[in-house]
């Protein structure tokens, strides 16, 4: 039997150790190949390069830059490099920081591992949290056997899988839904030295109470967490009421 290919992404750049340690690791699962980024482009979020062209450039063994985004990276990857025959499963990470609540929807990452269930590849986003002297060890061997099973057992289509990983020896795994994640919501304004403002968003961290439940909860109790997302952002719940406020707004004169 031929090895499963798998494609592995980044937002951090293909230069990074965190991209390294993944594509080594998984390839005890299957042929991997990398296609990320030739430069960081965290908080890239799910982007895509459509007014300049995009160059790809092979670095290394069945491994590539692209100067684009984490989506340019997996449509470049899978409708193209691997397009004669797909990748059974697509990887982002290992990232450098934690990927959790609201953090999903700035983060190149996991923007990634959407647009890798776009086009039809079972994927997943692996973050991994920094704190002095952490490794990459507990997140790499959790990404061999989350890949091992999910090659043979994937999940439904569209659903992809959010891990992240605390720093130490985790004690074990859970299946947590997203936290909430704020960020002190203080714009800093500084002058520059011609006397012109300049601004620095998101630059205090997050806080408030962490709920039990959450990825948040699950990462600062030292567990893996793994959350399913999907790209369907319908809230449902909110579909009668809005079908009332059709009713008022909604007659065309
Ligand atoms: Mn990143």
């Amino acid at each position: 039997m031929t090895r499963p290919r798998i494609l592995v992404t980044n937002d951090d750049g293909v230069f990074t150790e965190g991209i390294e340690r993944l594509a080594a690791a998984l390839s005890e699962v299957g042929d991997v190949f990398t296609v990320a980024p030739d430069q960081e482009r965290s908080a890239a979020g799910h982007s895509l390069t459509l007014h300049h062209p995009l160059r790809a450039k092979m670095v290394g063994p069945q491994r590539w830059s692209v100067d684009g985004t984490p989506t340019d990276c997996v449509n470049w990857g899978v409708l193209h490099l691997l397009k004669d025959e797909r990748p059974r499963l697509l990887v982002s990470g290992i990232n450098l920081g934690l990927n959790l609540g609201d953090d999903v929807t700035y983060s190149g990452t996991v923007s990634a591992a959407f647009e890798g269930t776009l086009i039809g590849i079972p994927s997943v986003a692996i973050s991994q949290e920094i704190e002095t002297g952490f490794t990459f060890d507990a997140a790499a061997a959790f990404a061999i056997r989350l890949a091992r099973h999910l090659l043979e057992t994937p999940l439904p289509p569209g659903t992809l899988v959010n891990v992240n990983v605390p720093a130490g020896s985790p004690k074990g795994v859970r299946v947590a839904r997203l936290g909430r994640r704020r960020y002190g919501e203080d714009v800093i304004e500084k002058r520059d030295p011609r006397g012109r403002p300049y601004y620095w968003i998101g630059a205090t961290p997050p806080k408030g109470d962490i709920e039990q439940g959450t990825d948040l909860s699950a990462v600062a109790e030292k567990y893996i967490s793994m959350t399913p997302l999907h790209l369907d952002l319908t809230d449902y719940g909110s579909l009668n009421l809005l079908e009332d406020v059709a009713g008022v707004v909604g007659a065309i004169e």
